[in-house]
């Protein structure tokens, strides 16, 4: 009989939840099984560059996360305890209010997430409470992999070889199938805080957005159930990918993966009974193929640590990365003259969300051609990426700015060539960019082509209405080599 804290952070669910199983073992039915969940003080303050830490879009789908978590838990006969401020603190404090025995909670990568567990290890130390904790939200966990973390690959295809070789990822954990709870009157349950009760201002919905995510593990649940079975797109999945208009083009599970609504290895269960029950063919294969990388991510972010944050990135290369405000206004907003660019840019500010494809060109971009400081973008992604996830953001950007995990060493995208390749017929630019509405597919990518007489004739003056490129592709990128 024990009193035992699971601590949830990026791990928003009952399903899939080994500290949440064990907690209620432990405590047994005579003993407790409290939840909490912390509003940090620190994830709604500014960055280094002067970004909201943490964006509308993703404030919304956080409060509505832990909602449902909240609900999920009720439904077992639990309770989660809420606050706004920071583990460290709140945990000692209630391991006096509550008799807390055991503090249960799943480790995360990322320096910061590192340093807050450090805290609550010497909070449960001065209680003197003991801590259980297991690694969080990867497919294969760490004593599962072939390695140790510190000897993982710097090259991805020689991890996903090693892993296909040698490992096998383990079967999703069930829900408890009830918890005991009974809080002291004197504990608080504490009310969900709105946006702006976190300094947040409320996102507005944009008319021209396809779908309207929701947080939480029910809403993740039913995007799964929605996009393999429902509307059966996971056969089809390496064709549509690199889609940016349909919502049905790619999974769209980064969300509720990114605040552990939807654990990696429930959906890799799910694409495993679909593969016995539909098909089996490349598409499933490249979900999962897609859920490696995502792990690589965590996992050389475990690894490199500090490094991961620092301008020089994983290889510690040093460049000479530019700060101007004026290039980055640009790019934030949308306004640079490249119209494949400035749709996904508006896309990101209207949604908190874009396609691998546009993160890929933006990130290119913003790196290769404006020769900006890629912290600055990866902040920026952070604030108002609605999927933000610290190991996959940071160590994509390092791979995009070519100071991290890349084989093939310099590389810049082409952005007229990506647009035409990927956006053929220009809708995607149309649909985010009215104002070029009216421009013909074969000439829409490249607006400041147009004469006057064009520009007159579909309705758009370039330099007014929409701005000329502020860079040439091809003299720019040499600036950061
Ligand atoms: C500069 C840059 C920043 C990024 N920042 C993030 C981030 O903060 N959070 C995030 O989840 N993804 C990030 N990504 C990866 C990728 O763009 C998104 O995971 C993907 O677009 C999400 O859409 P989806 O769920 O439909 O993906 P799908 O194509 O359906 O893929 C399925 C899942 O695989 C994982 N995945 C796919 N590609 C990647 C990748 N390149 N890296 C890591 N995981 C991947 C995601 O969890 C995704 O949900 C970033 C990519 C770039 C280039």
């Amino acid at each position: 009989m024990a009193n035992c804290l699971v601590w949830f952070r990026n791990d928003l669910r009952t399903h899939d939840h080994e500290p949440l199983r064990i907690a209620t073992e432990h405590a047994g039915s005579g003993g407790n099984t409290f939840a909490l969940y912390c509003f940090d003080p620190r994830q709604f303050g500014r960055s280094r560059f002067g970004f909201d830490r943490t964006g509308p879009h993703r404030t919304r789908f956080l409060i509505e996360s832990v909602a449902d978590l909240r609900d999920q838990l009720r439904r077992l006969g639990g309770e989660l305890i809420v606050r706004h401020g920071k583990p460290e603190e709140t945990i000692e404090q209630l391991i006096q209010e509550l008799s807390i025995d055991s503090v249960h909670y799943h480790r995360e990568p990322g320096t910061e997430e590192y340093d807050i567990e450090q805290a609550v290890e010497l909070a449960c130390q001065r209680g003197r409470v003991r801590t259980v904790h297991r690694w969080a939200g990867t497919l294969h966990l760490p004593e599962d992999l072939p390695f140790e973390i510190a000897q993982v690959p710097e090259i991805f295809t020689h991890y996903r070889k090693s892993i296909e070789k040698s490992s096998s990822h383990r079967d999703p954990l069930a829900a408890p199938d009830s918890i005991h709870c009974r809080l002291p009157e004197c504990c608080v349950v504490g009310d969900l805080p709105g946006a702006t009760e976190l300094g947040v201002e409320p996102p507005k919905f944009d008319e021209r957005s396809h779908r309207d995510y929701r947080g939480g593990q029910t809403a993740g649940m039913e995007r799964l159930q929605e996009y393999l079975w429902d509307r059966d797109r996971l056969r089809v999945y390496k064709q549509t990918r690199n889609g940016m208009l349909a919502v049905d083009d790619s999974s769209k599970f980064s969300p509720w993966l990114a605040n552990g609504s939807l654990s990696p290895r429930t959906i890799a269960a799910e694409v495993s009974r679909y593969e016995r029950e539909r098909v089996a063919n490349e598409s499933t294969y490249w979900l999962i193929f897609e859920l490696m990388w995502r792990d690589y991510f965590h996992f050389i972010a475990a690894k490199h640590g500090r490094h991961l944050f620092q301008i020089g990135g994983l290889q510690q290369t040093q460049l000479p990365w530019l700060r101007d405000v004026e290039r980055m206004d640009a790019w934030k907003q949308g306004r640079t003259g490249y119209p494949l660019v400035d749709a996904n840019m508006q896309e990101l500010a209207a949604t908190g969300f874009m396609s691998n494809r546009g993160r890929q060109n933006v990130g290119s971009f913003l790196t290769k051609n404006l020769g900006i400081d890629w912290r600055m973008g990866a902040e920026w992604f952070e604030s108002l990426l609605i999927d933000y996830d610290v190991a996959s953001n940071y160590g994509n950007w390092n791979y995009v700015a070519g100071v991290g995990n890349d084989a093939r060493g310099f590389r810049f995208f082409n952005i007229t060539k990506q647009a035409r390749d990927y956006d053929p017929d220009g809708d995607y630019v149309r649909h985010w960019l009215p104002v070029l509405a009216n421009i013909p597919s074969d000439r829409i990518h490249e607006p400041w082509k147009l004469s006057r007489e064009d520009q007159a004739r579909y309705g758009v003056q370039i330099g007014r209405e929409y701005p000329t490129p502020i860079v040439d592709l091809f003299v720019s990128v040499g600036a950061i080599k």
